[in-house]
């Protein structure tokens, strides 16, 4: 039974690991469109701007060959033929499977506004993205940069004390999608503080030019902002069309069952281009992350391997580092009506706890990995602490987990 993987991102590339480590003896067919061997991204917006290009790979060349996986890069697959069981390439091969996993992640989003071809306009999503922006970014004065979500304030602090770094942000707090108003409030004083300029509710209309350059961004309100770079920052959109061409259903991302299985039981779609329910929420979720994309991947493995059928349960955690402001994020905010700090904010140390119905769904730590881990290991056991428990005085998210352990 041959299982192809399409796409050689995070989640591929753990999938066909995982389906060796799990002891799947049939041939296993990896196919990324990216020249390079698989490569993680979130160095792309933080350690690769210094120049460290070497921690990109995430395995070896010679570990796909060790283990019989068969690794096609710089190729892209341009159709499915679900009744044929094959995937087609643009110049007419066809490949056959008879487990087909999607992993082909996603694409920023574009503006669409006029300029947005002007050189020294950029998106970050690629290694090919990141090398643009790290070879412009010595001779860089002014950069805007569109959208205040991880990627973007990464980038703002990577560029910040080297340029003038103007964020223009649609809504009105910083990281909006991804974590509490408390924790977005403290991260736009601190990048407020170290020189970045934030500009909330302001909507880029048109990126100005001379010459085929960018030289600044006109705003919908009629002001312009100097710019020799431009970094679009604005989301992503997940690639879920060639899922919708072979008839799989997606709605902003392909839909699959609380297994991962599309709706065609031998095809499987995971990571930023999946959207599944979740039993943390109660809704239907895509998520952007690599613990995401590592343990959906090892999860569809696991199920192909023994051809036992299971929920994917997981618990989703997240980071982002933005110069000495580490996030780290355990569970889903979604929905929490109350919020509790712990730790001391005047420090740059504190844990938000964000509580749905009086329960524990979610901790942002920021520069307390201690509470992070704790916060991961209750949540994934399905623990929780009580709103009440958690606002006592001197409460230690790290012992009230240690204590409530079970033995
Ligand atoms: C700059 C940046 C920083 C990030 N930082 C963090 C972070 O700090 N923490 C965190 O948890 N997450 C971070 N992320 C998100 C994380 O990298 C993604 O969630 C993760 O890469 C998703 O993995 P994936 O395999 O689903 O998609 P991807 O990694 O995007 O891989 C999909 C691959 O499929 C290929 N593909 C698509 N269509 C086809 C096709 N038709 N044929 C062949 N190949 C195809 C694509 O070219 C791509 O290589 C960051 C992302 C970026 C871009």
């Amino acid at each position: 039974m041959t299982a192809v993987i399409v796409g050689a991102g995070q989640a591929g590339a753990q999938t066909a690991a995982a389906l060796r480590r799990e002891g799947y003896a049939e041939p296993v067919v990896l196919i990324g469109a990216e020249p390079e061997l698989p490569y993680q991204r979130p160095p792309l917006s933080k350690s690769f701007l210094e120049g460290d290009e070497a921690a990109l790979p995430l395995r070896a060349k010679s570990f796909y060959a060790d283990n019989g996986i068969e690794l096609v890069t710089g190729e892209r697959v341009t159709a499915i033929d679900r009744e044929g069981r094959t995937v087609g390439f643009g110049d007419g091969r066809r490949l056959g499977w008879e487990r087909l996993v999607l992993a082909t992640g996603a694409r920023p989003r574009r503006l669409g506004i006029p300029g947005e071809e002007l050189a020294g306009v950029c998106m970050l999503r690629d290694l090919a993205d990141a090398r643009e922006i790290r070879s412009r970014m010595a001779a860089t004065e002014a950069v805007v940069i569109i959208g205040g979500g991880f990627i973007g304030l990464e980038l703002a602090a990577a560029f910040s004390g080297r340029a003038e770094v103007v964020v223009f942000e649609a809504t009105d707090r910083l990281m909006g999608r991804a974590v509490t108003a408390d924790m977005s409030a403290h991260f736009a004083r601190a990048h407020a503080e170290s020189g970045v300029v934030l500009r909330f509710a302001h909507l880029a209309a048109e990126f100005i030019g001379r010459d085929g350059r960018v030289t600044g961004v006109r705003t919908t309100d009629g002001r312009t902002f100097p710019a020799d770079l431009v970094v679009i920052g604005a989301g992503v959109l997940p690639r879920d069309e060639l899922a919708r061409d072979c008839g799989l259903a997606a709605d902003n991302g392909i839909l699959v069952d609380a297994t991962l299985r599309t709706c065609d039981p031998a095809v499987f779609a995971i990571g930023d281009c999946a959207r599944f329910p979740s039993a943390r929420t109660g809704s239907s979720v895509r998520l952007e992350s690599v613990q995401n994309a590592l343990d959906q991947g090892q999860h569809v493995a696991k199920q192909i391997t023994s051809g036992i059928v299971g929920e994917y349960r997981s618990l989703p955690w997240f980071w982002s580092h933005q110069s000495d402001l580490k996030l780290q994020i355990a569970g889903l905010a979604d929905g929490h009506d109350r919020t509790h700090l712990i730790g001391d904010p005047g420090e740059g140390k504190f844990s938000v706890l964000a509580f749905r119905r009086g329960e524990l769904v979610a901790v942002e730590s920021l520069n307390r990995p201690s509470d992070h881990m704790a916060a991961r290991r209750l949540l994934a056991a399905g623990r929780t602490v009580p709103f009440d428990e958690a606002t006592k005085p001197g409460f230690d998210l790290r012992a009230y987990q240690r204590r409530t352990q079970p033995s």
